[in-house]
């Protein structure tokens, strides 16, 4: 998806930009964010926290402290993880998903964020960042709404509407499916793509 693409190579630049401000930095996604249409104001920002507050503490899957989701203003159904632990879903994707199914894109933006995830972290929800680092994410994703006391369901439910929407790429779709597959079919996950949880103490 060409926003997506945008995304990561963005993300290669921003990582090595020192700051040399002497005021607050601008969070490294600030400008990305612009270019995607800003990040929206309204009820839509109340309904996108709720998704992620289901998910409980997630600190125990990504070692951060602290997440937030904001709203973009483009029409794309999309969602995004930056490392600062900043999570971005578009207005077209609210449209797109109901409650459950958000709470389940959500958890597998933030499995793109798991301590030992591969080192190119951030991805974009409808599979910029290669099939394997999808499927990781989505493992983590369903372990993270499994210990949330929801049904992993709620990820393979919000990929078929992606996987469905006919603003997805037709080359996107075989990735989708493949991915809905393994949730689904409670299939295991490919052994390299396999998160192993940390333990919780
Ligand atoms: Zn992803």
């Amino acid at each position: 998806m060409k926003g997506a693409l945008g995304f990561c190579f963005l993300m290669v630049v921003v990582a090595s930009a020192g700051c040399v401000s002497q005021t607050a930095p601008s969070p490294a996604w600030s400008n990305w964010a612009e270019r995607e249409g800003g990040v929206a104001q309204g009820p839509e920002c109340a309904r996108a926290s709720t998704a992620l507050a289901r998910l409980g503490d997630p600190g125990w899957i990504t070692k951060l402290r602290f997440l937030h989701v904001r709203v973009l203003n483009t029409n794309c159904p999309c969602a995004y993880a930056w490392p600062d632990g900043s999570l971005f879903v578009t207005k077209g994707l609210l449209l797109l998903l109901d409650d459950d199914e958000l709470t389940g894109a959500l958890a597998h933006e933030i499995g793109h964020l798991a301590e030992d995830s591969p080192r190119f972290k951030s991805a974009a929800f409808s599979g910029s960042g290669g099939t394997k680092c999808e499927v990781y994410a989505d493992a983590a994703g369903c372990e993270l709404l499994k210990s949330a006391g929801l049904a992993p369901d709620f990820l393979a439910r919000a990929l078929i509407k992606v996987r469905n929407d006919p603003r997805t790429p037709a080359s996107l779709r075989v990735a989708l499916s493949q991915r809905i597959q393994i949730i689904q079919g409670g299939e295991a996950f490919p052994e390299q793509t396999v998160w192993h949880a940390p333990r919780i103490r």
